[in-house]
């Protein structure tokens, strides 16, 4: 392992990347542990790489130079599973050597890219919630238990506890108050994001980012506050034999949402990154809008574009600052750090859930609770092997999985770019956004630090990676969101983990490579003197030169977009436990009911029936006010 990170970054000695890497590398997962070790071991075996690359020698014994042909032979090799091992080298690496500062509270590389790193904090505290320190095996009665503090389970508490009702949360992740959001991208990922960040589709060919802390992903998110599109709500009635998306309850709940959310235009300033989007989208004539966003007092200046790692302002509106705020104040209890590992039940109705809760001296701590109803609220990705864990046979469980598979085309900007800074997500556009019956790609941009920046970035050598991440303030890029058509599936595995399973479509890579092509004519005529793509090894072209747009496109079609090709990587999943009206092609009805379980509920993304094309949360907010309103109207 240290030999393939000395071949990643040279300047890793002595900054204690192979100590964090040690840290990573324990907190995985034994199977990916497993695999890590399989694939070290067939670096070190000198007749495995004189087989691939005609030299007998296992790697430590390489200069550094042959080391680095033997990965770049892993990287752009024909064999799809040599491609996904050295993304998953070069993706630990990277997060091991950029995202902790490395001296005195910063870091060379970032110096030399002119990146701050963390910023000092405000001097004002936000005050967290409360929640119930569980300190030895524990039994709790509530009416109704929830389990998932995010989107979907934080919209629920809030809207029972309202009702009447009490509520238990219990929730996975942990609830950092504001002063412990440092910003070091390395400890923000491992304290805020499922898995630390590290999560992957089982192919490797897509990273995965979902939330895991209180408020789950309305906590790390974007704030970008689309309500689903008529189009979508007439889509997802006719596929799932429904007559609610279409309905006036549903618009009821999305307006709802969206007023306690705050959600409007008014904090909308663009940074340098949206002001290009905009500025290219204007040249060509093409769409571009402002986005709504659920924040309040999100003044320009605040470091809105560090957001993504907690706002330490109070300033997004959270399911921990609004629904849990609500609902705590009504009586709710939250149990933080708590692993749901299955719902009860008897007599073919749910009574309540049995978790294990991580102590503060580390000693694990069992925790039942007794309830009349169960809503489960894991996100898309652990909502199934929950069900699954629960002993629920529906085989459309896990089913359908969709990613919203986002890319990107960066540009290289004469001016400071400083793609870090400046709010969040301001300007979108939907150009290219119905290609065919509503599928299609998104423009939107994001703030890059360095563990996006450097994973994106493809790879043909060290010192050329260097580069282009020292350019980062320079660097400006259009993201291409998009609407996937095909599905992949949750599997859980015997010891109840997921497994995920997903590769992009044909159908699906023709759409987003309309995108990419659209997204490098944006930052053309925003005035990029460079534009790069994500492939590995990049496709770079300078706009000025005659044919710069079909030499792009060519280049790319001929590395190709799949299994590994290029970046990609997942903001929204969805779908893995559709709602639907026949209970053979769906898992919950339209009351988000399980069609096995009396008393058991889903309510978050796992029950759209497709992808939304939307970012997903006011969907998922919505859909959750109206699973909660109608368990408190029929109690
Ligand atoms: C970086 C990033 C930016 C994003 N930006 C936007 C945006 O701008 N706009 C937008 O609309 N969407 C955005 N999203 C997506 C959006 O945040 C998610 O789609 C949404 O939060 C999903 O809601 P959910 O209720 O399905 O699950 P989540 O919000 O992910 O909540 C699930 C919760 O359940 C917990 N949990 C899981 N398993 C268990 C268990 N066994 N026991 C107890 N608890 C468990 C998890 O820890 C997690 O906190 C973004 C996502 C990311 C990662």
């Amino acid at each position: 392992m240290a030999a393939v990170c000395e071949t990643f970054v040279p300047d890793a000695n002595g900054t204690g990347t192979m100590e964090r890497l040690d840290r990573m590398v324990a907190a995985l997962s034994r199977a990916d542990r497993k695999r890590l070790l399989q694939l070290l071991s067939l670096l070190d075996s000198a007749g495995f790489n004189f087989l691939l690359s005609g030299r007998f020698a296992s790697l430590v014994d390489m200069s550094l130079v042959q080391r680095e042909a033997l990965l770049r032979g892993w990287a752009y090799s024909h064999v799809p599973l040599r491609r996904v091992a050295f993304q998953a080298l070069k993706r630990l690496v990277h997060v091991a050597f950029y995202c902790w500062p490395t001296d005195g509270g910063t870091h060379v590389a970032w110096r030399a890219a002119g990146y701050p790193g963390p910023l000092a904090p405000p001097p004002a505290a936000v005050e967290r919630l409360s929640t119930v320190e569980i300190a030895r095996d524990t039994v709790l009665d509530c009416d109704v238990v929830v389990v998932g503090s995010g989107a979907g389970g934080g919209v629920v508490a809030g809207v029972l506890a309202a009702s009447g009702r009490s509520v238990i949360v219990v929730e996975k992740g942990a609830n950092p108050s504001s002063r412990e959001l440092t910003q070091v991208e390395g400890d923000m990922l491992g304290a805020l994001y499922l898995d630390g960040g590290l999560v992957m589709t089982a192919s490797g060919s897509l990273p995965i980012l979902a939330g895991s802390c209180l408020g789950g992903g309305t906590t790390i998110n974007y704030t970008t506050s689309f309500r689903l599109p008529a189009a979508t709500r007439a889509e997802w009635d006719g596929r799932s034999g429904l007559s609610l998306f279409s309905s006036a309850r549903f618009s009821e709940s999305l307006d709802r949402v969206c007023a306690r959310l705050n959600v409007g235009t008014q904090w909308t300033t663009p940074g340098t990154r949206d002001a290009i989007l905009e500025r290219g989208c204007r040249a060509l004539g093409w769409h571009v809008d402002a986005i709504p966003r659920n924040v309040t007092q999100c003044r320009e200046g605040l470091e809105c574009g560090y957001c993504g790692y907690g706002c330490r302002h109070g300033a997004k509106n959270s399911t921990a600052r609004t629904y849990l705020a609500d609902a705590v104040r009504e009586g709710t209890r939250i149990v933080v750090e708590c692993d749901v590992e299955r719902v009860l039940h008897e007599g073919g109705k749910a009574t309540g859930i049995f978790g294990r809760v991580r102590g503060p001296d580390g000693v694990s701590r069992t925790l039942s609770v007794r309830a009349k109803a169960v809503v489960v609220a894991c996100g898309s990705l652990d909502t199934p092997p929950l069900l699954r864990r629960s002993g629920l046979a529906n085989a459309n469980i896990g089913r359908n999985l969709h990613l919203h598979p986002a890319s990107a085309v960066v540009g290289v900007f004469p001016e400071r770019v400083e793609p870090w800074s400046g709010a969040l997500q301001t300007r979108y556009s939907d150009q290219f956004a119905d290609q065919d019956s509503g599928y299609g790609v998104k423009f939107e941009t994001a703030p890059m630090h360095f563990a996006l920046a450097a994973n994106g970035f493809g790879w043909e050598g060290a010192r050329r990676h260097r580069e282009d991440i020292a350019n980062l303030a320079q660097l400006s890029m259009v993201g291409v969101l998009l609407r996937d058509r095909d599905a992949g599936r949750v599997v859980t595995s015997r010891a109840g983990r997921r497994i995920l399973h997903y590769e992009l479509s044909g159908h699906d890579v023709r759409h987003l490579r309309v995108g990419l092509r659209g997204a490098a004519q944006v930052l053309a005529a925003a005035g990029a003197t460079e534009i790069i793509s994500l492939h590995t090894p990049p496709v770079r072209v300078r706009p000025r030169e005659p044919g710069w747009l079909e030499r792009f496109t060519g280049a790319m079609d001929a590395q190709g977009y799949r299994k590994s090709r290029m970046s990609y990587i997942s903001f929204h999943q969805m779908a893995s436990a559709s709602m639907g009206a026949d209970p053979n092609r769906s898992v919950v009805d339209e009351t988000g009911r399980t069609h096995e379980l009396r008393g058991l509920y889903v309510a978050d993304a796992s029950v759209f029936p497709t992808s939304s094309g939307v970012n997903p949360m006011i969907t998922i907010m919505a859909i959750a006010d109206h699973v909660a309103r109608g368990l408190a109207e029929r109690w």
